[in-house]
């Protein structure tokens, strides 16, 4: 015999739970399955703990300004097992607190690998578990190498179990997993080298965002290789070492990082067995209304090809909930103009077109506006974290397609420039919002 719902969730991470409580909101009878730990890949090993390690350099990043502004700090040291500890702690509360928050919407929560059986039916250790409608919302895993000795390097999962801090480590990879945790590490003491195969990091982003991450970065103290491409990994008396296709081979160090990019969860669900469609890398596509192939059977988040961000699985999930459940049929999350932040030292904030982007599709149409400064906050540090800011706009009234920003406070910056853009902002009517003085922001709305 088995149960039935009305929506059944298979992954209790951003994007299954945003859904299933929503839907229990408009009284739908929901469920979610999870593997593992509730809150997904966001909360456990993700961009809760991740933002924590930033923070903690952050704060150290403040401790090396304080010279030049006259405060003299006495002897201190960084103890990487307590703030590991007091992260651990901060996690389980958010685990506990979902738990509590599907409880309290009357949300059934199913502890197990789900499988589908057919089409309407999913397997959980032996159960048997029907729907009138399904999300699939697993999310993905980081990636490794295919190279002998892979296994001796840890992804960002087992960058997230270290119980102690590396001394020296290789970050492998380009995306934002490889530059974030290079940053951190780096401001916390680590000697950090970052391997690319390409001869920038961030591929996808705008070209001033790129350049000056480099910049940054290596001004810091990272040491960035280009066109590495690793070919083995092996221990000797305790170190690794890490040889590459051509070139002398990386040795000394205590710990490798891939961080090469994530790769779906699709493998153990067998999808085949409801007729869902995957595409050539295992991906679920779906139509702007997350449906997949099969008509009552929806996608959202990281197992779709679409920006693997914790915001997008959410919003996807909640306008599906909307529309199923509440009246809302045209309901659906438009991926336009998505903000993004990267948590490097100094951060990231990005929307819209980047310039390239922006002139394969407007060619001459597009005027550019960009600034570069250092910030006051930095005036009396040795090694300045330096800004760099772009404005976008297209045609006559200079509709604004692209603000791309790196520097102090970036992070916190872009939200309210994101709606600007997104309610389709003008040059004009940032030139007419009064500035904010003294600020990095002030500089969007006076840019010449
Ligand atoms: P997930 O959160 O991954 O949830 C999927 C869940 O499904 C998991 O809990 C898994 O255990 C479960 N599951 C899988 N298969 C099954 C099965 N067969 N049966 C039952 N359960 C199953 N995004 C941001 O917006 N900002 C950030 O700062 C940020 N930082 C990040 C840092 C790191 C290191 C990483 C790895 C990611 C980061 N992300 C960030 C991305 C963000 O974490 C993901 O986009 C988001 O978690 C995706 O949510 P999801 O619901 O699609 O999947
Ligand atoms: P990304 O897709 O961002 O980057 C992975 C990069 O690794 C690729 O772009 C590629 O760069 C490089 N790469 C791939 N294969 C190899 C290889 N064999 N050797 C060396 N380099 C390789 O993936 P991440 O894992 O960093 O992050 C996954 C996703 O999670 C992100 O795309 C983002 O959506 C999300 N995320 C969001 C964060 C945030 O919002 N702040 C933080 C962290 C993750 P190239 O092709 O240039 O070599």
């Amino acid at each position: 015999m088995s149960k039935h719902y009305d929506l059944l969730a298979i992954g209790g991470g951003s994007g299954g739970i945003a859904t299933v409580n929503r839907a229990a909101r408009y009284g739908a009878k929901c469920a979610v399955i999870e593997s593992g730990r509730l809150g997904g890949t966001c909360v456990n090993v993700g961009c809760v703990p991740k933002k924590i390690m930033w923070n903690a350099a952050t704060v150290h990043h403040a401790l090396e300004r304080a010279a030049g502004y006259g405060i003299q700090l006495g002897e201190h040291a960084f103890q990487w097992p307590e703030l590991k500890q007091a992260r651990d702690a901060y996690i389980l509360r958010l685990n506990q607190r979902y738990g509590v928050g599907l409880a309290d919407n009357r949300v059934e929560v199913i502890r197990g690998h789900a499988v589908f059986v057919d089409a309407h039916t999913v397997v959980v250790d032996g159960e048997h578990y029907t729907a009138n409608h399904i999300v699939i919302a697993t999310g993905g895993r980081p990636s490794a190498p295919q190279i002998p000795g892979a296994e001796l390097g840890i992804t960002s999962d087992g960058f997230f179990d270290l119980e102690t801090q590396p001394r020296r480590v290789a970050v492998v990879g380009a995306g934002y997993i490889a530059v974030e945790f290079a940053g951190v590490l780096n401001a916390l003491g680590s000697e950090v080298s970052l391997l690319l195969r390409r001869e920038h990091v961030l591929d996808s982003f705008d070209i001033m965002l790129r350049e000056s991450l480099m910049e940054n970065m290596a001004d810091a103290g990272i040491d960035i290789l280009t066109h590495c491409h690793a070919s083995a990994l092996h221990k000797e008396n305790g170190t690794l070492t890490l040889s590459f296709e051509q070139g002398a081979p990386l040795a000394g160090l205590d710990c490798v990082i891939w961080a090469i990019g994530r790769e779906p969860h699709t493998q153990p669900l067998n999808l085949a067995a409801a007729g869902i469609a995957t595409d050539s890398r295992g991906y679920v596509p779906t139509d702007e209304f997350q449906n997949t192939t099969v008509p009552h059977i929806y996608a959202i988040g990281d197992i779709t090809p679409r920006p693997a961000l914790t915001p997008v699985a959410i919003g996807a999930g909640r306008r599906l909930a909307d529309r199923l459940f509440g009246g809302m049929s045209a309901r659906h999350l438009d991926y336009n103009n998505i903000p993004t932040v990267v948590f490097t030292h100094p951060p990231i904030g990005t929307v819209g077109l980047t310039e390239k982007q922006a002139r394969e599709l407007h060619g001459d149409e597009i005027k550019i506006y960009q600034t570069r400064f250092v910030p006051m906050v930095d005036a009396f540090t040795a090694h300045p974290a330096k800004t760099a800011m772009k404005l976008i706009t297209v045609g006559v009234d200079e509709k604004i397609v692209g603000l791309h920003v790196i520097g102090d406070g970036a992070d916190e910056m872009l939200q309210g420039f994101a709606v600007a853009i997104k309610m389709g902002a003008t040059k004009r009517d940032f030139d007419e919002t009064v500035a904010i003085h003294p600020t990095g922001a002030e500089e969007f709305v006076t840019m010449r």
